[in-house]
């Protein structure tokens, strides 16, 4: 299983972190190794000062493929959920003004917390809301709308490079008002008005 995410996949986002928007989609993957155990507690890594949440819609393959178009995209995905990207952003920064990849930043142990997973049949996915609260305050609001790439495009652009199956994940890419985990925070996101997810940080 690879997790495929996308970067800047909102404009409000990809302004407060200073970058511009993009033509295609900016991917990047992290490892099977990165999925946080259900249940589990999410610990703070030693190497980072600055971990930040960034919640997404994350689209769960349920048919592979090559050069996917995008008309037919719809049929390779059956189930979506939520996720949490954590990224270690001063680690992040230093490989940006390097130019170098993010991988380190954003596919260390853990750093992929997944929902369970939804009938894609039961939301309107063109204007599905999302939201993340920190410590009971609402820290991210989103709303699949405002997405620059819709999860059809995404499919049809990654798979002419990878080759997609059955149990791959994508992770759509965050809205604006990503920000810190300190120890002791606690997490809860939800889809429409259902808390699907619930995290304790360490
Ligand atoms: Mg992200």
């Amino acid at each position: 299983m690879k997790i495929i995410c996308i970067g800047r996949n909102y404009a409000e986002h990809a302004k407060e972190l200073g970058n511009e928007i993009p033509e295609n989609p900016v991917i990047f993957m992290k490892p099977d190794t990165a999925v946080l155990k259900k249940g589990s507690d999410f610990y703070i890594p030693e190497f980072s000062d600055d971990i930040h949440y960034e919640l997404e819609v994350v689209v769960k393959i349920s048919k592979g493929g090559k050069y996917i178009q995008e008309e037919n995209a719809g049929k390779h995905y059956e189930e979506i959920g939520l996720g949490i990207d954590f990224t270690a952003r001063d680690v992040q920064s230093k490989l940006k003004e390097k130019g170098l990849p993010w991988e380190l930043a954003k596919g260390f142990d853990g750093s992929a917390v997944i929902s369970e997973f939804f009938k894609k049949e039961d939301f309107d996915l063109k204007n599905l809301h999302f939201s993340l609260l920190k410590n009971k305050e609402r820290v991210q609001d989103g709303n699949t709308s405002m997405m620059l790439f819709r999860p059809e495009k995404i499919i049809a652009f990654v798979s002419q490079y990878f080759t997609l199956r059955t149990g791959d994940l994508i992770f759509t890419g965050t809205p604006k008002g990503v920000g810190k985990v300190s120890e002791n925070d606690i997490l809860e996101a939800y889809l429409e008005d259902r808390k699907i997810l619930d995290l304790r940080i360490q």
